[in-house]
């Protein structure tokens, strides 16, 4: 979450559950002013569906450790990932309440791909869970 005062990036210093959601209180990395949210969950939650067809809530947080990841030593900013994850999470939403894993996956990995092939490359191999070294193959001729 960036600062509301100069924009730039903040961290939670305190966070705990209220009436209006969960509340966190947020630093400034850089200016150091404080400031507090609110967080609700979406109501219309997404479930994806697993290729074994096991539901899950989708997770925010599942996919952001996943990106963090696959950019690991790669010249991409937080707010880049995080950018990923908005815009994925909004086309989900549009979408409807279930959608399949590997929908995720790709809507993802095409965002990827314009960024950074190495990250790309790395996240497919862990999202595809790929079968056998042919399926590899063909995510890096695709590349
Ligand atoms: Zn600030």
């Amino acid at each position: 979450m960036k600062c509301v005062y100069c924009k730039l990036n903040t961290r939670v210093t305190d966070k705990r559950e209220s009436p209006n959601g969960t509340r966190r209180r947020r630093e400034c990395l850089k200016c150091k002013k404080r400031f507090t949210t609110y967080e609700k969950a979406d109501k219309k939650s997404i479930i994806i569906v697993k290729k074994d067809n096991r539901r899950e809530p989708f997770s925010v947080d599942k996919l952001k450790d996943g990106l963090m990841r696959a950019c690991m030593k790669r010249p991409i900013s937080v707010e880049k990932i995080e950018k990923i994850i908005e815009d994925v999470e909004e086309k989900l939403k549009s979408k409807g309440k279930e959608v399949r894993s590997n929908k995720i996956g790709k809507m993802v990995m095409s965002r990827l791909k314009k960024l950074d092939k190495v990250a790309y490359i790395r996240f497919a191999s862990v999202y595809m869970d790929f079968k056998d070294i042919k399926d590899f193959k063909e995510v890096i001729s695709e590349v």
